[in-house]
């Protein structure tokens, strides 16, 4: 029989491949006496040896594919498996319990890691915690014969399953090997998602079940556009899914006419049809889908790509290179937006029972935990003002305090700069996300001291229907064309207009082809978006009349009642 998952569409693209198991193995093991304990500290050895080996490579190959500063985190992982003072603990433990390898490996080290982690107020001592831990899985594996997967390590076209993927994870992978990635977790905008947007990787999450179901290097057809995959695929399948992948090819070559075209609508408006980033790589595909801006530079990636708190002259150069790649458009920076799915691991926050609604973003940034770090990058910000047009945002502004309060270290940063006889520009616009209801409800007031807002749907829409947008039991919840979200973009967007301010959407909902129709007639000014999603939206828009959408806007808005019955008109518009 054949098997078929149905999961959420997360990325377009059809692949054709055997499957990689980015799964965890069982390293459990029974702690055994033994008598020859010079061939058990020799199996120690052995395992010791294949592991330097093994991250030497590792090591290697971030350090060309990810950077330098990248790999500095596996010399700490080297260091620790180099250590004399361990290694003989455990060797000393081996031969005087008469215990294997194993349990004396793990012995000596969660010693060591309980000790680093009792030292609750030092992120050093935190971090070779966790290095010593990710060691020990290493040795471990290596004791117990069983291979850790490492996504680093593939050298052929597979498609990766997975239970999630994290940010980092999915950073990691190699495009011209990791043709597709299907996971167990995860929403449309997870940002695993997102990212397998801007890296082009058809992707599929939340089957809730792909890693109980497959094996390593069973075969697998993966549709990205409508979410199926099909286990050992027939011929004929394999064949239909190929023809799949080529007809969206085809598509895509269509839409790629209009890389230089302006945006304008079937009567001749234009709309802003921005690219969201995470690094200064991604102005690649920027350029060549042709955007018009960055309408969300999502700057909490430098912090999470470096083994350290970036300096100020590490996020200078980033953001000066960003400016001066878009020549002179539009830069919208968000500041840093940790918290949520995004975790540093240089900085040790409390575990939370609800990170998504806790201690993050703008939150940490305004703490005494995280003010001089928001100083730091607001000065980057400012020196590299005068390399381009540069706009900046605050993410997960609640109330009208934290605005002002976020204004205000931003104008003192200003004005040392200034009394330093450092360069910054006349005028940068400063604005902020709208991504919680309770801004979204007084945005008129907000409007008024603002510069413009950026509608962040994907945490608006989780925290307007109390919908997590990780949680793929709830995804059914996660309802863009709401009349609910509908209105209360309307509200952000005429409250922005009432006061001569512009209002732009940077979460997913603004290259949703189901949405954009809606939002066009709302009238949002800007739509910003992973930037494979551009041409297909300028394509989109080009055949659309700004007045029928107005009168849709309006329609959905006075006469629907449900998100079925919103996207069902939308339907009827288009077609
Ligand atoms: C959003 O919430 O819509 C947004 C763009 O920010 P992020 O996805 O990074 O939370
Ligand atoms: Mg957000």
């Amino acid at each position: 029989m054949v098997d078929m998952l149905k999961g959420i569409a997360a990325s377009d693209g059809v692949a054709v491949a055997k499957a990689y198991l980015l799964v965890q193995p069982d390293l459990s093991f029974s702690k055994v006496s033994v008598e020859d304990t010079d061939a058990e500290a020799k199996r120690l050895d052995d395992a010791l040896s294949k592991s330097t080996e093994e991250l030497q490579f590792i090591r290697d190959k971030a350090a060309q594919t990810l950077g330098e500063a990248e790999a500095q985190v596996f010399d700490a992982h080297l260091m620790v498996l180099s250590d004399p003072e361990m290694v003989g603990q455990i060797k000393q433990n081996i031969s005087d319990n008469k215990v294997n390898a194993e349990s004396a490996l793990t012995e000596v080290t969660d010693m060591y890691i309980g000790m680093f982690e009792a030292m609750e107020d030092n992120a050093y001592m935190q971090e070779r915690a966790a290095d010593i831990r990710d060691v020990t899985k290493r040795v471990l594996a290596h004791l117990l014969q069983v291979t850790l997967p490492n996504p680093s390590m593939i050298n052929e076209e597979v498609v990766v399953v997975a239970h999630d993927l994290t940010p980092s994870d999915t950073a990691q992978l190699d495009r011209n090997f990791v043709k597709a990635f299907v996971t167990d977790i995860g929403g449309r905008t997870s940002h695993s998602a997102i990212m397998a947007r801007s890296l082009e990787i058809p992707a599929i999450v939340g089957t809730k079940e792909i890693t109980d179901k497959v094996a390593a290097n069973q075969m697998l057809a993966v549709n990205g556009i409508t979410g199926d995959v099909i286990l050992d695929p027939t011929e004929e399948q394999k064949a239909e899914f190929i023809a799949a992948g080529e007809a969206y090819a085809a598509q895509k070559a269509e839409w790629e006419k209009l890389k230089h075209a302006k945006t304008v609508t079937a009567d001749g408006k234009h709309f802003e049809l921005a690219a969201n980033i995470g690094t200064p790589k991604d102005l690649t595909g920027v350029n060549n889908n042709g955007a018009e801006a960055v309408g969300l530079y999502r700057t909490e990636f430098l912090y999470m790509d470096s083994p350290d708190f970036p300096t100020e002259e590490d996020q200078y150069v980033a953001y000066k290179a960003v400016l001066e790649g878009m020549d002179g458009k539009p830069v919208v920076v968000r500041t840093m937006d940790i918290g949520g799915d995004k975790e540093l691991p240089y900085l040790t926050l409390p575990h939370e029972m609800n990170p998504f609604l806790g201690y993050r973003a703008l939150r940490i940034s305004l703490s005494s935990l995280g003010e001089d770090m928001f100083r730091t990058q607001l000065r980057a910000l400012l020196r590299a003002s005068v390399h381009g047009n540069l706009r900046i945002m605050f993410p997960m502004v609640a109330t009208l305090g934290e605005f002002r309060s976020a204004k205000a270290l931003y104008t003192e940063e200003r004005q040392k700069l200034i009394d330093e006889g450092v360069a910054v520009a006349d005028h940068i616009e400063v604005g902020i996300m709208i991504e919680i209801p309770a801004a979204a409800v007084i945005a008129d007031k907000f409007a008024k001291e603002v510069d413009f807002f950026s509608i962040g749907t994907n945490d608006l829409i989780q925290y307007t229907m109390a919908a997590d947008r990780m949680n793929e039991r709830v995804s059914y919840l996660y309802q863009p064309y709401n009349p609910s979200i509908l209105r209360l973009i309307k509200h952000v967007v005429d409250s922005a207009h009432k006061e001569g301010k512009w209002a732009g959407m940077c979460g997913e909902m603004a290259g949703d082809q189901t949405a954009v129709p809606l939002l066009m007639g709302i009238g949002l000014d800007e739509f910003s978006m992973s930037a494979t999603s551009i041409l297909k939206t300028r394509s989109l828009m080009k055949r659309l009349d700004t007045t029928k959408m107005q009168e849709l806007a309006t329609r959905a808005l006075d006469d629907c009642d449900t998100m079925e019955e919103v996207e069902a008109l939308v339907a009827e518009y288009l077609a």
